[in-house]
């Protein structure tokens, strides 16, 4: 029998055994170092208690899989699924783990391996049939408009099941109409630019905030450059490990926002800026598209790094108490924090008291919230403890998400603070309406 050869020094050095499978960017998973510091960042791992549900117990399985030590079972795919891609750990994570990267192309592997229960899969269809098309999430919305208008919402939320309920309790009652920064005189051409994406269900569901996203760019000197064509940014599918539709998404944004010289880039979405973010990679191996999608995600920038660095103040006076919620991808997508804090602070009368875990995902996460809802139900409600005790009158935050969530969540306790975006809270501000 042949003995195995001893292991040289050059041997040794190997750093991993070959995947077996193709689950993730396999040199990825030997970044972490397993210290565990990231776990109490992570929403799934705080609210269980489990180390499955935790990055360094994700980023076991994912090398498990890849390995072939581990089947794709329902008990891994359940850790795999409860992931909300939030990237506290990211943040966290001192050894710089791109665990954002590893839990999407997990996904992928997942989306091209696991066939879903039927009532699963019509679900998921139905998600990215719809979202990504504001004509078709129109349309789906149309009777609730209607039952809205005949004061029967209270009634249907009665009747519908308890799933419905949730994504009912999502969509916005109709509000009162709320100020709008209206485009001020058009910046000349030396002005630096800004294009902003107005998204899929920001555009439905919340435009005031992409209208004032924009004002308030203009009002600070930017020239605004309107798009042309408006595509999904590719989000919704990156999460479902959808990639060559994501993809497809991708290169029809970087064709457009490509047209619009060295403007910088944002949406009212933060998870959409970090989608644009990350263009670079997702179209990397492309090299029709690899040049320009690096060009567009070096663009990308955030309202508020934009406003202070045009000196954007408001001179009239709006006392308020508010709270400042960090949107996942804002925080640890683009590591956007300090300048939204500094903007708010600088508006006199306001007073800024932060709230405990501020950037802990609230449970939106994409369509997180319509696919694990009882996760979802957990961590809004933990976040609405923490925001009720701040006593503030308004919780300001980056993501259309965030605040469909977050204020659904308020309302059914019947809370009465505001969840405003940061551009429309800037539009109100400088209305003095709700003063
Ligand atoms: S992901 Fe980072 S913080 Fe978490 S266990 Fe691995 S090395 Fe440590
Ligand atoms: S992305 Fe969020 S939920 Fe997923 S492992 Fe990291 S911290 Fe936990």
């Amino acid at each position: 029998m042949a003995t195995a050869p001893k292991s040289t020094p050059a041997a040794n050095a190997a750093p991993h055994r070959r995947p077996a499978r193709d689950v993730v960017d396999y040199e990825l998973l030997f970044d972490c170092v397993h210290c565990g510091l990231c776990l109490e960042s992570c929403p799934t791992y705080v609210v269980t208690r489990a180390e499955m549900d935790s990055p360094r117990g994700r980023i076991y399985l994912m090398k498990a899989l890849a390995e072939g030590a581990l089947e794709l079972d329902a008990d891994a795919l359940r850790h795999l699924d409860l992931c909300l891609e939030c990237r506290g750990c990211e943040t966290a994570c001192p050894s710089g783990v791109r665990y954002g990267k590893l839990i999407e192309r997990a996904r992928e592997y997942v989306n091209r391996n696991v066939r879903r229960p039927p009532l699963e899969r019509l679900r998921n269809r139905l998600i990215a049939g719809i979202f990504p098309y504001p004509e078709r999430l129109k349309i789906l919305l149309a009777p609730l408009r209607a039952i809205d208008r005949l004061g029967m919402r209270p009634l249907m939320r009665k009747l519908a099941p308890a799933g419905m309920r949730d994504w009912l309790d999502l969509i916005p009652p109709r509000a009162a109409p709320q100020p709008i920064l209206a485009p001020t005189s058009a910046a000349d051409e030396s002005a630096p630019g800004a294009v902003v994406h107005h998204g899929c269900v920001a555009r439905t569901l919340l435009d005031a905030e992409n209208r004032n996203t924009e004002g308030a760019l203009a009002a600070a000197g930017y020239r605004v450059v309107p798009m042309e064509r408006t595509v999904c940014c590719g989000a919704l599918d990156l999460h479902h490990g959808n990639f060559d539709r994501a993809r497809e998404f991708a290169r029809a944004n970087v064709r457009e926002l490509g047209r619009h010289g060295d403007a910088a880039i944002l949406s009212a979405a933060s998870g959409c800026s970090a989608v644009f973010a990350a263009y670079g990679d997702l179209l990397a191996g492309e090299p029709e598209y690899a040049d320009a999608a690096r060009a567009v995600s070096a663009r990308v920038a955030d309202l508020s790094t934009l406003l202070l660095g045009r000196n954007f103040r408001l001179s009239r006076r709006f006392p308020a108490t508010v709270t400042y919620h960090d949107s996942c991808h804002l925080a640890h997508g683009l590591g956007v924090r300090e300048a939204p804090r500094r903007l708010l602070r600088s508006i006199p009368g306001v007073e800024l008291v932060e709230m405990n875990e501020s950037d802990l995902c609230c449970g939106s996460a994409g369509s997180y919230n319509l696919t694990e809802r009882a996760m979802a139900r957990e961590l809004v409600g933990r976040k609405a403890d923490n925001i009720v005790a701040t006593g503030a009158d308004y919780v300001v935050l980056g993501n259309p998400g965030c605040e469909l969530q977050i204020a659904a969540e308020l309302r059914r306790r019947g809370e009465k603070i505001r969840v405003m975006h940061l551009a429309d809270f800037l539009a109100l501000a400088l209305s003095g309406a709700g003063a």
